[in-house]
This record gives C-alpha cells, sequence and structure tokens, in this order.
C-alpha cells in the first residue's frame, strides 16, 4: 500500500522532538519553531485537528541556566524543565498566533494516565480545547515526575496520546528523515519507506542509539510505533529539520518511514488498559482458559486460573500468564489475589460457597480485558 493513500486523515498528533527546537548552545531555535508553526497551522486549515506534543523544554532551560550539557542532577534537570516550559510556550503562543490559532498547556505525568479517573479528564479538555479550535501543547510534567512515574520520553508520551485522543494518525518529527537500513554513516543505508510489521529485524535497523539533548532514539521511537500501530493507528517518522515535509506528507507524498496500523482498531478504554497501566501481580491460566480468552474472546472464569502471583487487591489490573510465564492478556480483577488463591480452578457455582460471598461470575470481565 502506498503511503498516503485511501486514508481519511482527521485528528493528527504530532510529535516535536527536543533536537528541532532547541539545543543547549542556542536555547530555543525560535526560526524552526516559527516555520513549524506555520505548516501546521497548515494541516489545520486543510481541516485537520492537531495536538501537538512537544519536547525542548529540558533544553531551552539549559541555556537559561548557562549549562552546556543535561546535568546528572536530577533536580537540576527538572529546574532546567521548569523554566523552559514556560519559554517553549510563549514561544508556541506568539508563533501560532501569527496564524490567528490559540494554544493550550497541558502537562502530564504517568500518574495522571494510569488513574482512569485523571486520564478521561485529560482526554475532555483536549476534546473541549479541539472543539474551540484550540492546539493542545502537551509534554511531560517534568518538575515533579520522578524515574518511577516517567513516561521515559515523549516518545511514548506521544503514542499514548495518540491513543488516549483516538488520533487517524501519530507523526514523529525528528532528527533523522527515518528508519534507515543501517547506520547512515554506511553508503548503502537508505530510509524505509514503508514497515508493514516491526519485527525483531526492523528493531535490530534502529539501534539503540539516543540523541544529544533528548531521551528517545530511533529504538524509542519505534516503540511507540508499536504501540499506536497496536492501537490501529498509523505511524510516520519523517525529519522535522526540513521544511515543508509536513505539508508534503499531508498532500498525500512519500516521507519518512510509515508504519502500517493493526487492522482493527483498540477503544480508547482497552487501549489505556494495555499500555496506560501498570500491573500489580499476575495468574497463570491453564490451556483452555488461554484458548478461551484468545481465540473466543471470552470472560476469565476461575476454573481456568492455575496460579496466583503476587499481591493484589480487587480492581487492579493483573496480568494473565499462559503456562510458558508469557503474558498474553492484561485486565482489571474482580477478586483479590488472597481470593484466587482459594477459588482458583473452582467451579463459578463454588464461589460463594468457598468465599462466603461473590463479586461476579467472572475473574476479568471480557470489556475489561486486552489480549497482548
Ligand atoms: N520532556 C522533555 C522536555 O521537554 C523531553 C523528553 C524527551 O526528550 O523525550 O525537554
Amino acid at each position: 500500500m502506498k503511503q498516503n493513500s485511501d486514508r481519511k486523515i482527521k485528528r493528527i498528533v504530532i510529535k516535536i522532538g527536543s533536537n528541532i527546537l532547541a539545543s543547549a548552545e542556542q536555547g530555543l531555535n525560535t526560526r524552526r519553531l516559527s516555520s513549524l508553526s506555520k505548516e501546521i497551522s497548515e494541516v489545520i486549515d486543510a481541516g485537520n485537528e492537531v495536538v501537538i506534543v512537544s519536547s525542548g523544554a529540558v533544553a531551552a532551560g539549559l541555556k537559561k541556566l548557562n549549562l552546556k550539557k543535561i546535568p546528572k542532577d536530577i533536580q537540576l534537570k527538572q529546574a532546567a524543565a521548569a523554566i523552559g516550559q514556560s519559554s517553549l510556550m510563549w514561544a508556541y503562543e506568539q508563533n501560532f498566533a501569527r496564524f490567528n490559532k490559540k494554544v493550550a498547556q497541558i502537562l502530564l505525568t504517568r500518574n495522571d494516565v494510569e488513574n482512569r479517573l485523571r486520564y478521561i479528564n485529560a482526554k475532555n479538555t483536549i476534546f473541549t480545547l479541539m472543539s474551540y479550535g484550540v492546539i493542545p501543547l502537551i509534554n511531560e510534567n517534568d518538575p515533579v515526575a520522578v524515574d518511577e512515574i516517567k513516561f521515559g520520553d515523549n516518545d511514548m508520551l506521544a503514542a499514548l496520546t495518540a491513543g488516549l485522543v483516538e488520533a487517524d494518525m501519530l507523526i514523529i518529527l525528528s532528527d533523522v528523515e527515518g528508519l534507515y537500513s543501517m547506520d547512515p554513516i554506511n553508503k548503502g543505508s537508505k530510509i524505509i519507506k514503508h514497515v508493514d510489521k516491526i519485527t525483531p529485524d526492523i528493531e535490530k535497523m534502529a539501534g539503540g542509539k539516543s540523541s544529544a539533548v533528548g531521551t528517545g532514539g530511533m529504538y524509542s521511537k519505534l516503540l511507540a510505533a508499536k504501540q499506536a500501530n497496536d492501537h490501529g493507528i498509523p505511524v510516520v517518522v519523517m525529519s522535522g529539520k526540513k521544511s515543508s515535509l509536513l505539508p508534503r506528507f499531508i498532500h498525500g507524498k512519500e516521507v519518512g518511514t510509515y508504519f502500517e496500523p493493526k487492522k482493527e482498531r483498540l477503544s480508547s478504554k482497552k487501549g489505556w488498559i494495555a499500555y496506560g497501566v501498570r500491573t500489580k501481580g499476575s495468574i497463570r491460566l491453564d490451556e483452555g482458559a488461554v484458548k478461551a480468552l484468545t481465540e473466543m474472546g471470552r470472560s476469565l472464569l476461575p476454573s481456568g486460573i492455575a496460579g496466583v502471583e503476587g499481591g493484589f487487591e480487587v480492581g487492579d489490573y493483573i496480568k494473565c500468564l499462559n503456562a510458558d510465564g508469557k503474558k498474553i492478556a492484561k485486565g482489571l480483577t474482580n477478586y483479590s489475589s488472597k481470593d484466587l488463591k482459594q477459588i482458583k480452578g473452582k467451579k463459578t457455582s463454588e464461589i460463594e460457597k468457598i468465599l462466603g460471598y461473590k463479586y461476579s461470575d467472572e475473574v476479568i470481565h471480557r470489556d475489561n480485558l486486552v489480549i497482548v
């Protein structure tokens, strides 16, 4: 399939990497930001909705703090993010105003995404902003995020955002032109235009290299692409340093690397279960239950549970493993680990007799379950 054929693009998440917008030596690259604002405005004026996930806060802050590179000291890095974020927003605001566009800032941490209520609140706010024609500008809330609650990098945040807003497309603007067949210093290296499926061979092509001021290298872009593709969202990685690539892509030209999504879309809720939330423990399923879940789309009953690992409560998210310990599903449990240890392998009709109560027949209802 050609990159841009038979797709109607409507809601687009555009991720802009740190290296495009800022450097430690120069601070914010206002020229680049200005031309990107123009190009993104053109994308919007062509009838699309755009949500921007922008990095660059830390890099922009470094210059203001007279630092030459990202400090090891986490508090100084967080201070750089705080000081740079206001410059970043100010620059976006000024630039988009030239094209009669308004912007709004949303700063997220992993906790906000993991908590269903906050996740839905963030989603509602973003949808409200879009209904007013305002461009939501998202970044990680770096000044308050500590390692355990970090997304890792903004590529991941962009993939989560694409799922959150049920985007039709994720565009990752990077300092590279796309995925290279081998390290671009090699002569024979060329851009892969189309990736049907992100296989281990494709992952090898991405190496593990990260860029100078951002956190993500090509590998992290692949992980983000894989996540968005799993949601059913196509992804394009292209250079954000060159002018007019974005409008060219929107008008149907082949640009960068296109990652083909899965045919079926994950609902926003299932996408959140798959990628937004972290699990507390796991259960091992017998062969029959694995089949019932993966092939027949059934709910999980206690009879299919062979083992329980870790401690969890009612309403926690847990992993479902097959006999080999491989994760096959993830879902919300209606029973605690303590209860499950007693009712595993038993019929639903026995639950009440064993526990003295019964919350439901299913341990995990299929609406709260996602196959991974
Ligand atoms: N949130 C960071 C920033 O705005 C960037 C993280 C990343 O490089 O992916 O500077």
